[in-house]
């Protein structure tokens, strides 16, 4: 009779074999199936199928890849690497972001799309999961360059999605601006008007609080999570990384709740606040960054503490919300987060912490809430987003607002459903994330007959 053990080096094994030098996908799969294997294991009266479930569910449908051809600002043609990780569409169509960033590549969007399908799963919204993205750095261009990009980009996406097929929105280095460029690059080649981005600006299409969502959401669930402990958000001293859409309006929805806001960051460095924030002056922060500025040029007109080349982990704090990228927090910082009286950690980002980081929170009292349930918010406004545009009906920011509380309530409720282990205080979100997406994407298998 198998073991545990001897499933999960099946499950190493196959990654080995068929994808030898994608970590970050190694990483993500092996992180949601030893929850995944643990809870099939105890429960199920197949385990043999389930564990056939979980194949199916790490082999991504397909990713198609192609060369984006555009003209820089010295009239010279670039090319770029372009992908879409359409991982899996048995919950609805295809569903996820695009990043542009020097570091994206096909790992990075396999282990995206992976996690996609199972956040998405969180949702409760009928939407599959993907990725996409180029190695496309914005941040060395001009406007004028990056709007060609985009076009040049969509020119060669457009083939692949469709509003019943795969409907991308953002991701880092994708905002509001880049949507709009490439929704009219999508009108232009398509002649049609139709709902294939989220993200929009509301003004042609987009949802109400779709910019907010998923920097809110994760303080949401942050609520849920202090109040399953008994505890609660105001005065309790936060660290956020990154300053870009998701923890800038973390930042925000922090303050409403009346918490410390102590730190800021970007690739360049942590800007510090001791004393915590105010709201004028992250106002000054988002209008800089929506110019594209920097953290540094910032805090050095304000006269901000700016820490360079550090990130924010080594402060006191309550919580941490690492909301930049993936694989930013790791192990010594982790030491260090508990060594300071850190007591939640909630992933605004899509993996940010390495295994060994989440390891050492676990095994030190540390509620960590990991991104799948953490941040989807964004993604579940842009499914709000979609059913507007399919009936032609829009919600009030009020009413998505309120939607979005009661989409992170019940994804809270799914991972205490299955993270609850007996005779422990603490929930394990990262079991109870991983048991519950699978339960959904499980049984929509079951029905394709993957037996
Ligand atoms: N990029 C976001 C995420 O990681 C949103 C995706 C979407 O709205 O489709 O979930």
């Amino acid at each position: 009779m198998p073991e545990l053990s001897d499933y999960q080096e099946e499950i190493n094994q196959l990654l080995k074999s068929r994808y030898p030098s994608r970590p970050e996908f190694h990483q993500a799969v092996k992180s949601v199936s030893s929850s995944v294997l643990k809870h099939i294991c105890e429960t199920s009266d197949d385990i043999d199928r389930s564990v056939r479930v979980l194949k199916y569910l790490i082999e991504p449908d397909r990713i198609v890849n192609f060369r984006v051809a555009w003209q820089d600002d010295d009239n010279c043609k670039q090319f770029n690497r372009g992908f879409r990780v359409q991982h899996n569409n048995s919950l609805g169509p295809y569903k996820g972001g695009l990043r542009f960033g020097s570091d994206v590549n096909v790992s990075v969007l396999q282990f995206l799309g992976f996690e996609q399908t199972f956040k998405n799963a969180l949702t409760g919204l009928p939407m599959g999961g993907a990725k996409g993205g180029a190695d496309f750095d914005p941040r060395e261009r001009s406007e004028g360059e990056i709007e060609r990009f985009c076009r040049a980009f969509m020119g060669q996406l457009a083939r692949y999605i469709g509003t019943d097929q795969d409907i991308p929105a953002g991701d880092i280095g994708v905002g509001a601006q880049e949507i709009a460029y490439m929704f009219d690059e999508h009108k232009n080649l398509t002649g049609e008007f139709s709902g294939v981005l989220t993200g929009k600006d509301p003004v042609f299409g987009g949802s109400c609080f779709r910019e907010e969502a998923t920097g809110y959401g994760c303080v949401y669930f942050a609520e849920e999570a202090l109040e399953a402990q008994g505890d609660k958000l105001a005065g309790k001293r936060c660290l956020i990384s990154g300053a870009g859409n998701v923890s800038l309006h973390a930042a925000e929805k922090l303050l409403d709740c009346d918490a410390q806001v102590i730190s800021l960051s970007s690739r360049a460095g942590f800007l510090h606040f001791e004393e915590g924030l105010d709201k004028e002056q992250l106002e000054s922060i988002k209008q800089h960054r929506k110019s594209r500025g920097s953290l540094e040029s910032l805090a050095e007109k304000e006269g901000w503490e700016f820490s360079a080349e550090q990130k924010p982990w080594s402060l006191e704090a309550d919580l941490a919300f690492p909301c930049a990228t993936q694989n930013e927090l790791e192990l010594a910082d982790a030491e260090q987060l508990v060594e300071q009286g850190c007591n939640f950690v909630f992933e605004g980002a899509n993996m940010p912490c390495t295994e060994d980081a989440i390891s050492h929170f676990q095994e030190n009292g540390v509620v960590f809430g990991p991104s799948k349930a953490v941040n989807a918010g964004g993604v579940a406004v842009s499914g709000i987003e979609i059913s507007q545009n399919r009936s032609g009906q829009y919600l009030s920011s009020e009413e998505v607002e309120e939607e979005l509380k009661r989409i992170m309530q019940k994804i809270h409720s799914a991972c205490c459903k299955h993270g609850k282990r007996e005779n422990e205080d603490i929930i394990d979100y990262k079991l109870g994330s991983s048991i519950a997406a699978f339960e959904e994407l499980s049984n929509a298998a079951s029905l394709y007959g993957v037996n």
